[in-house]
């Protein structure tokens, strides 16, 4: 039913935003609970108004009267939160099945153009679900498209969140799959193998010019458990090549995101100067200092590492096993620490069908408050994205992009996985709330 209510509003209404002109007919909506995406605490009995796609003004219901041209949507008894921000996705990853082909038959036997309509319909499960923006974190083979579909979304032509693409990711010969494949043979990889600083350079500027708006390198590839039981992760990147990389993104005004899971790869990324730091597994206390020192973010995406895990008498197995052993450890001592931390999920890297949210549960099980949590998604990720004050919370001159949840979200976070109303640029795309469609 929800999934009717979201095509009928998304495509009949249309995705396009409404101009945010002073005559812009104003819109409100009201509910009994308003989490603003900043202030610690919620707020009663509050009102967004709306112009156009932009919030105009948070105020007491019913303190001013309302021009008789205004629209109101009552929400009754629901929290409003600002609309949902994941800073690490992938709409071209479906959580594939080992046994249905696993990574590797997405790119050795499915069309480009049946990877697309999949990205299409992972672009739309995450705005159902109040994700109204995305960091999308590469195309895995996919080359450009996330490209496209931004474009799409954009333009109004196809429902999604507001997305940040990073196109095809970089790393180094040996540093991506295909893998295992007979030595003669010449494979696609999900990543562009660099070797060597004009390599590095090279392949930055290539993706910075086709449209990526993060360049997202891998700095670690294989992990496993040594003999002495501690996780070992295969370096990729030399910190000379991260550094071309950086100085060329932080010449284009952009910046870099680094899958780093631990040790020599995760230190390399961090003198190299990586803007964000995708995974960090196991993190040292002199590499979180670093991280302070350094400004750097941390997504830690911890609910991915609890899926699909091998056997625990297998070396696949051990190591599931222990990455989410120090993960867990290495989110808590970064957060006391101050760390810089963003929501994000690694979504694509399990089934798009599974709720997003199920990471919130995860950060409060590690130390977050509901409210740290709530925030991670909204004004810290918006501050990741270089958004503050326009993404991420619901204030003047924000973008109005607003969800709502119909119980207390602080008292139990997981309601964040059942989000009723959804509304983009001032557009609502999503209402089971009993909410008039205005
Ligand atoms: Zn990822």
């Amino acid at each position: 039913m929800n999934r009717l209510i979201f095509l009928i509003l998304g495509f009949a209404a249309c995705a396009c935003p409404a101009a945010n002109t002073p005559d812009a007919p104003m819109l409100l909506v009201r509910a009994q609970w308003l989490i603003d995406g900043i202030a610690d605490k919620p707020r009663h009995n509050m009102e967004i108004v709306i112009r156009g796609n932009r919030v105009v003004e948070v105020r007491a219901r019913d303190s001013q009267a309302l021009p008789a041209s205004a629209q109101v949507i009552d929400l009754g008894p629901a929290t409003l939160l600002p609309g949902l921000i994941d800073t690490h996705t992938h709409i071209f990853l479906q959580g594939e099945d080992p046994a249905a082909g696993g990574y590797d038959v997405q790119l050795l036997k499915y069309p480009a153009s049946y990877r697309v309509v999949r990205a299409v319909a992972s672009a739309r499960r995450a705005l159902e679900q109040g994700f109204t923006s995305i960091r999308d974190m590469e195309t895995e083979g996919a080359g450009y498209g996330d490209v496209g579909v931004k474009q799409a979304i954009d333009e109004g032509i196809i429902p999604g969140p507001r997305m940040w693409v990073s196109t095809v990711s970089i790393s180094s010969t040996g540093g991506y799959p295909l893998e295992g494949y007979a030595p003669e043979l010449t494979l696609p990889k999900g990543s562009q193998l660099i070797d060597g600083p004009v390599e590095a350079r090279k392949a930055a500027r290539e993706q910075l010019d086709k449209g990526a708006d993060w360049i997202k390198v891998y700095m670690t590839h294989r992990s496993w458990v040594d003999a002495q039981g501690a996780l070992i992760s295969q370096p990729t990147l030399t910190v000379e090549e991260l550094k071309a990389i950086v100085d060329e993104t932080h010449g284009w005004g952009r910046k870099v995101a680094c899958h780093a899971y631990n040790g020599l790869g995760l230190q390399r990324a961090l003198d190299g100067g990586c803007d964000s730091i995708e995974h960090g597994l196991e993190i040292t206390d002199a590499q979180i200092a670093q991280m302070l020192k350094q400004g750097t973010w941390y997504v830690p995406t911890l609910q991915v590492y609890y899926t699909d895990w091998d056997p625990p008498d297998t070396d696949s197995g051990k190591r599931d096993r222990k990455r989410v052993a120090v993960h867990g450890v290495s989110f808590s001592k970064a957060l006391h620490a101050g760390v810089k931390m963003a929501f994000g999920t690694d979504v694509g890297g399990f089934k798009w069908s599974e709720p997003i949210a199920e990471e919130f549960a995860r950060e409060v099980e590690f130390g977050m408050t509901p409210m740290q949590a709530i925030q991670s998604a909204t004004s810290r990720a918006a501050e990741l994205l270089g958004k503050r004050g326009e993404l991420g919370v619901l204030a003047p001159g924000a973008y109005a992009d607003l969800i709502a949840v119909a119980s207390d979200p602080l008292a139990d976070i997981s309601v964040l996985k059942s989000v009723q109303f959804v509304m983009k640029d001032g557009v609502m795309v999503k209402s089971s709330l009993g909410a008039a469609v205005p």
